[in-house]
């Protein structure tokens, strides 16, 4: 009883093998990994449509979705069997929205892709800030049926699409979704198209990182296979599959310094007593490298790594990783800390200027602030300006005492301890169990 004593791995450095990462991730010919996050209006179709992508891609059997079809016929909403392949819990399924950021996990020939999941609820929006933190991309939802697009643009497709924006998400596949509802009219889908993209050019989306697919998730048509429907025969375009896997990520820095955000931490394992798993945000590690553990700046090696459960040589930025440690004490790491190349390590910090957009009322005062799975305390100490939403560009008096819901703002960030972040990293203000704001280190 009393003091635990502190454990250190000390067997001999793992010897290296001196790869060649990037040569040998060329070779494999390795899936390249991405998370997206799917965002629209309640009711747009969001999760029939992924429902749909996994049923195609037999992700899930036909027995589940029979289940699933059976008990919805019971409760009299038969058309939400598809939804429930990615809705959990029954609670979930009673209410008919989705509230979890459900993980699912999907493969094409060259990408493995993980959904977060986001509701279309407005009270959900914290589920979603926290999936479009680690989305790489966003697949936007739009409901073409008639009225519907109108309304959903005056609800939370506008809203949406500008919330992960104001997160650091640059690329867009809109999905304009039930057009079976309008006899797959080519001039709606025109009309929807030309509309929501002066919108997010104008909220600050390049026009070639947009892209439009007509489709129906209910149906099947332009997801995994082009539509047959003689209606639909006059679009051209990639399906949505296609279009997922031709959104690699464009920052997937293989070649910048390694950054490695520790998601998990195991101890006491008999051959490896002190191991950690975690994303891979930058960068390659492989066996007998040597690490930086930041924020406590200690040094330490990698004995083995695994990726999914299976020994490998190596791993690269986008992969979720399990390395085995040596050479470091248990307490010098934890949860949402950050391995890095001791060369070009990231550096501690406790204060920092962010751009964030306002979901409640921001003023001078204490926060948290999460990136993935690090947080800490700290406050805002000032408010440098509000921003124009589309050009970034500050409107109005200079340090205003208050920022408004719904509003950008460049806000200065002053931490109770040094933590390592580096810009462009999203973040999340939050304070009370709520989140007030999100957006990027600058
Ligand atoms: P979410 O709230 O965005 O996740 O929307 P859901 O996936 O729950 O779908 C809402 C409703 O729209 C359900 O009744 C679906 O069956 C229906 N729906 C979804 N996709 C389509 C589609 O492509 N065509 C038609 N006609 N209905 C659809």
């Amino acid at each position: 009883a009393g003091v635990e004593a502190i454990k250190m791995d000390d067997t001999p450095r793992a010897k290296s093998k001196n790869l060649n990462v990037l040569a040998e991730f060329e070779k494999a010919k390795a899936k390249n990994a991405a998370n997206f996050v799917v965002i629209g209006h309640v009711d747009a179709g969001k999760s029939t449509l992924m429902g749909r992508l996994l049923y195609d891609l037999k992700v899930v059997d036909q027995r589940t979705v029979d289940r699933y079809r059976k008990e919805a016929e019971k409760m009299g909403k038969s058309s939400f069997a598809l939804a429930w392949v990615l809705d959990q819990g029954s609670e979930e399924r009673a209410r008919g929205v989705t509230i979890d950021i459900a993980m699912n996990k999907f493969e094409t020939e060259k990408t493995s892709f993980t959904i977060l999941d986001a509701p279309g609820h407005r009270d959900f929006i914290p589920n979603m800030i926290a999936g479009a933190s680690q989305a790489d991309f966003a697949v936007l939802v739009i409901d073409a049926s008639t009225g519907s697009f109108e309304s959903g643009l005056k609800g939370q497709t506008k809203e949406h699409a500008l919330l992960v924006r104001s997160m650091g998400v640059q690329r867009l596949i809109i999905a304009v979704n039930k057009l079976d509802t309008v006899a797959w009219s080519e001039e709606r889908f025109r009309e929807i198209s030309t509309q929501v993209s002066a919108f997010l050019t104008a909220a600050g989306f390049q026009s070639r990182n947009i892209a439009f697919i007509p489709c129906s998730g209910l149906q099947g048509d332009n997801i995994t296979r082009k539509s047959t429907e003689p209606a639909a025969l006059w679009y051209k375009g990639p399906t949505l599959v296609e279009e997922l896997d031709n959104s690699q990520p464009a920052s997937r820095a293989l070649s910048k310094p390694l950054r490695l955000s520790v998601g998990d931490i195991f101890r006491g394992g008999v051959q490896n007593p002190l191991s950690v798993s975690g994303r891979i945000e930058s960068g390659s590690l492989q066996m007998g490298d040597a690490l930086l553990a930041q924020p406590s700046s200690q040094k330490c090696y990698i004995k083995s790594v695994e990726l999914d459960n299976e020994p490998a040589d190596w791993a690269v930025a986008g992969q979720n990783v399990t390395v085995h440690l040596s050479g470091i004490e248990e307490q010098y790491l934890k949860v949402g800390d950050v391995l890095c190349s001791p060369s070009s390590p990231i550096k501690n910090i406790s204060r920092f200027t962010a751009k964030v957009l306002a979901f409640e009322f921001v003023t001078p005062m204490q926060i948290d602030i999460h990136r993935g799975r690090l947080h800490t305390p700290g406050r805002i100490i000032e408010i440098v300006a509000v921003l124009d939403k589309h050009t970034g560009a500050p409107v109005g008096k200079k340090k205003p005492r208050v920022v408004k819901p719904g509003l950008v703002a460049r806000v200065v960030v002053e931490l109770d301890t040094a933590v390592p972040l580096e810009a462009p990293s999203r973040v999340v203000l939050r304070s009370g169990g709520e989140t007030i704001a999100a957006g990027l280190l600058e």
